[in-house]
């Protein structure tokens, strides 16, 4: 027994430090924040940062973001944390709602609480203005043996679900039903990818009734073209659109000219681009602190090593592809603050970096 309380102190012990560290580290993320500093280390966010540099989990990644920027809005949340009043996984929910001006009354409701609970603390503060709407692709598997013996898997379906929380169709899953009835704010939660196997992946996501009549019109008016589509395979079809529409705009599919016409200043040349975006495997090239590219596949431009107005060429070798964030953070590098004050107002500062 005597043994037994030694170790159980020592755990409470492990565990107020375990809180205190947690505490420390997320006041500190909050002032690092403040000062934009992942900026200047060259991350595009406080998010990137903390996955990039730090390696943590998207999910631990997430967390410690909204921790900290709730930190600057209310510095009761760093105290709370640091003392284990305040659970982390809490904190996403606890953001929604704590503000400034309420964190007196409102944040001690969610200390001690779990995500989940947290979740009905949020419901009942602010209620749902309407029931959300959610679509759900939900895969069909044949069974195992049917797997080893034929075809592997049918393709998806995606069944949608309109109408309030209380009103479900038979066969909702309740795990979907306690999720709309809490969410707070359906309409910005991220879509969310559930794997499945290898291939497969449950695609939960919130859509717009306006969604739901263009998705039927679609439907219909590919009816005769390809009778018994799926709404995967309607949806895929129209991002494949969305792809070449987009591959054209950046002159990646056109045949290249035998000789090109002479470039204007800063104009780059389809064939450049073509070539670029092969070369950079349509990835953006940062190279982030660590010395590995940042590889982003998001708002990607094309951008002058050489910047055109220092006399930069659109050539193949002093033009690459970046992300629209490493773009101004490139471009603040070689112009400095002033410059891009001036003449680029509204692009995120550097300014703040060192507080
Ligand atoms: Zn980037």
């Amino acid at each position: 027994m005597d043994t037994a309380r030694t170790l159980s102190a020592n755990l409470a012990s492990l565990l107020r430090r375990e809180h205190s560290a947690l505490g420390a580290f997320l006041v500190a993320l909050a002032d690092f924040d403040r000062r934009r500093a992942w900026m200047t280390l060259g991350h595009a966010s406080l998010f990137a940062y903390l996955h990039r540099e730090l390696r943590l989990s998207k999910a631990a990644a997430q967390y410690r973001k909204v921790a900290a920027e709730l930190i600057q809005q209310v510095p009761a949340v760093g105290e709370a944390l640091g003392e284990g009043r305040l659970c982390l996984t809490s904190i996403v929910e606890a953001a929604r709602v704590v503000t400034a001006q309420n964190w007196e009354t409102v944040l001690p409701r969610f200390f001690g609480l779990s995500r989940r609970e947290a979740m009905e603390v949020v419901a009942q503060l602010q209620p749902q203005p309407a029931p959300p709407t959610r679509t759900i692709v939900s895969p069909v598997r044949t069974a195992p043996s049917e797997v080893a013996a034929g075809p592997a898997f049918v393709l998806p379906i995606l069944s949608l679900e309109v109408g309030p929380a209380g009103n479900r169709t038979p066969g909702s899953s309740s795990e979907l039903t306690e999720r709309e009835v809490n969410t707070s704010a359906p309409t910005h939660r991220p879509a969310e990818v559930v794997p499945l196997t290898a291939d497969l992946r449950r695609f939960h996501l919130t859509v717009s009734d306006r969604f739901l009549k263009k998705l039927q019109a679609a439907k219909d008016a590919l009816a005769h073209a390809r009778p018994g589509a799926t709404e995967e395979e309607l949806l895929e079809a129209g991002l494949d659109l969305l792809l070449e529409k987009s591959a054209k705009r950046k002159g990646l599919v056109s045949k290249p000219r035998k000789t090109p016409p002479p470039a204007k200043a800063g104009h780059i040349p389809a064939h450049v681009k073509r070539a670029v975006w092969k070369r950079d495997g349509g990835r953006c090239q940062f190279r982030l602190p660590s010395g590995e590219i940042c590889g982003s596949t998001h708002q990607l431009e094309f951008d002058h090593i050489e910047p055109v107005a220092l006399g930069g060429v659109s050539t193949v070798e002093n033009v690459r592809i970046v992300c629209r964030s490493h773009n101004i953070i490139s471009a603040r590098r070689v112009f400095g603050d002033d410059w891009m004050d001036r003449y680029a107002p509204g692009k995120v500062s550097l300014r703040d970096e060192t507080g």
